[in-house]
């Protein structure tokens, strides 16, 4: 199974990405988490789509795209994957089907987490993430065992650069522009789905395995 994951800044893409990639055997693809790491590392990629990341803008094109095709050659990509913030521009959802098609593979549906402005924004002020392995934490809704360490790896948790008032109305402002065309593209494939992203994770959770479950039985038929 082959998934895409969309959704505002703060709708839970990458937490659902994750209990979905443990649930279903997936590779999990998230380019956020992938430049955040490749920052902290201090790798010159990284040091570059910080500039773009800590203003709220997408990182250009060119850079997420070489990044993704480099990182779709290294995993095990045919056990199925998911993709967890990109495609982030129509450009780049072109590009991916034709990574895609060069390896014979296909996106089998793209999930789309809706959620309203309030609630994301409550979401991403309250977030923590571990500066060591990048799991993610909420003030309120998901707080770890000792305040301000990681439960898995025990690494400070600390909030994203972006994660700020100004950054959030901007990337908020980009998805609203870049969103469409991108679900647009998908809807005519019949490859979209809507999923209620407002309850919290584990109702939400439902909801994807559901769906996920619905379209498994009719691959089977
Ligand atoms: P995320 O962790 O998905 O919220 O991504 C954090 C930030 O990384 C975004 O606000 C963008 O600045 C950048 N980013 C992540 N994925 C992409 C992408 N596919 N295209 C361009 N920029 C991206």
């Amino acid at each position: 199974m082959n998934l895409l994951i969309m959704g505002p800044p703060g709708a839970g893409k990458g937490t659902q990405a994750i209990l979905i990639k443990n649930m279903y055997n997936l590779v999990h693809i998230s380019t956020g988490e992938m430049f955040r790491k490749a920052y902290m590392d201090k790798e010159p990629l990284g040091i570059l789509a910080h500039e773009y990341i800590k203003k709220g803008e997408l990182v250009p094109d060119d850079i997420t795209l070489s990044l993704v095709e480099e990182t779709l050659k290294k995993v095990p990509i045919k056990q199925g994957f998911i993709l967890d913030g990109f495609p982030r521009t129509l450009n780049q959802a072109v590009k991916l089907d034709e990574i895609l098609e060069r390896l014979s593979l296909k996106i089998d549906a793209v999930l789309n987490l809706v959620i309203s402005y309030e609630s994301l924004v409550e979401r991403i002020i309250g977030r923590r993430i571990c500066k060591n392995c990048q799991a993610v934490y909420h003030i309120t809704r998901m707080k770890p065992k000792v305040e301000g360490i990681c439960d898995l790896c025990g690494g400070e948790l600390i909030q994203r650069k972006d994660d700020t008032y100004e950054a959030i109305t901007r990337r908020y402002e980009i998805y609203n522009q870049t969103s469409k065309p991108i679900l647009d593209y998908y809807q005519k494939k019949n490859l979209v789905y809507n999923i209620n992203s407002e309850d919290n994770i584990e109702v939400s959770f439902i909801h994807v395995q559901k769906l996920l479950e619905g379209l498994n039985d009719n691959a089977k038929k």
